[in-house]
């Protein structure tokens, strides 16, 4: 399925830290274990095991964080990461990540999401659009001359996601940060984190908030069930959500007449066994009822995963065809958070190749 690869992608639900290379992964953590800080035994077994349980998969978080919360870190594996989805021909890319503090080496959240910044700016090797534009500006498919004859070129926009863990004060600092974000890319708002803690209405104030500044909100909802928590965050109609792994008949019901983007993570759901099987994962029944739908990574270095992985699982899994996949990826671009611009630019851009996937 060579056209799994070749075909553009849109990527809207891709978590920075869970993004990291294996290669970057296990040199920053060999430079750890030299320098005394590790425990290697701890780190072999969470590290090398294949399906890791939700809960070993938020211990792994853990350990990539204490990786990477240095500026130089965060920097290379944002250019990293980026390169990576570029490489795979994602043509637009919706980054999340959650801003950090760390006092130990001066980090604040703002000074976070700045070496994020200077990650996207030190990428030579691809052309990178992630400064919102003008709507009358240039665009980055219909102003370079046509794909083949120079470097990739990928839209990157940034979510900034809100840890279950925080608080609501951090939490409303979070939401703040990306409103004087705004003019370098920061497009929205995630609520993330292990969905087994916290209240998520800790954050209702800090969600609204967003939202009423002209924010996008997105929201990791269902991965465990609780129907409570579930059927809320479908009341306070975010403009996408993740996961919808654990929802019972009335919130199908809910989620299908409000007609709420979902961003699909068919690996991440197995290999957590948060969905017993592919077979039963709930893209089938929601692609046949046609709802809006965009399949994601989630975290394509902890789940060893990529987009074009994704789109083959899918095809395979459920029988669809070169002219579906293509059009299941053009779809995503109705349910980005970038502007009418980019928009307009994607759709050109996925017509002028579209004869190739017919
Ligand atoms: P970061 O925000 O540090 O760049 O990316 C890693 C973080 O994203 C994790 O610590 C966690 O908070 C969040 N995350 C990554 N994958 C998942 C997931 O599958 N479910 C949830 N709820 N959160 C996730």
């Amino acid at each position: 399925m060579e056209w799994c690869l070749s075909m553009p992608k849109v990527e809207l639900h891709a978590h920075l830290n869970g993004s990291i290379r294996d290669s970057t992964l296990l040199e920053l953590t060999e430079g750890l274990i030299r320098k005394g800080v590790m425990d290697i035994s701890e780190l072999e077994h969470i590290i090398r095991k294949y399906n890791r349980s939700v809960a070993e998969v938020f211990k792994l978080f853990d350990l990539i964080h204490i990786l990477t919360t240095d500026h130089t870190t965060v920097t290379r594996i944002t250019k990293e990461v980026i390169e990576d989805f570029a490489t795979e021909n994602v043509v637009y890319l919706e980054l999340r990540t959650t801003p950090k503090r760390n006092d130990s080496v001066g980090m604040t959240k703002r000074s976070y999401v700045e070496a994020v910044l200077k990650g996207l700016r030190s990428i030579t090797s691809v052309e990178v659009d992630f400064i919102p534009h003008c709507e009358d500006s240039k665009s980055l498919f219909s102003s370079l001359p046509p794909i083949g004859h120079v470097r990739k070129r990928i839209y990157v926009r940034l979510l900034l996601s809100i840890d279950r863990r925080e608080t609501a004060e951090a939490a409303m600092e979070t939401v703040k940060l990306a409103l004087e974000m705004r003019p370098f890319g920061v497009v929205g708002i995630d609520l993330s984190g292990n969905p087994s803690i916290g209240d998520w209405t800790t954050y209702l104030p800090a969600l609204k908030f967003a939202r009423e500044q002209g924010l996008y909100v997105t929201l990791h909802c269902g991965e465990v069930p609780n129907s409570e928590e579930i059927k809320n965050m479908l009341d306070f109609r975010p403009q996408r959500i993740g996961h919808a792994c654990h929802l019972e008949d009335e919130h199908w019901r809910q989620l299908k007449s409000s007609k709420i983007p979902v961003e699909i993570c068919l690996t991440s759901n197995i290999r957590t066994l948060t969905i017993r099987s592919i077979h039963v994962h709930h893209f089938g029944d929601l692609y046949k009822a046609k709802h809006p739908l965009v399949l994601c990574t989630d975290d394509s270095g902890v789940f060893s995963t990529s987009l074009t992985e994704e789109y083959k699982y899918a095809a395979d899994s459920f029988g669809l065809g070169r002219r579906e996949m293509f059009e299941l990826s053009r779809n995503g671009i109705e349910h980005i958070f970038a502007n009418s611009q980019v928009k307009e630019d994607l759709r050109n851009f996925f017509n002028s190749v579209a004869k190739k996937y017919g």
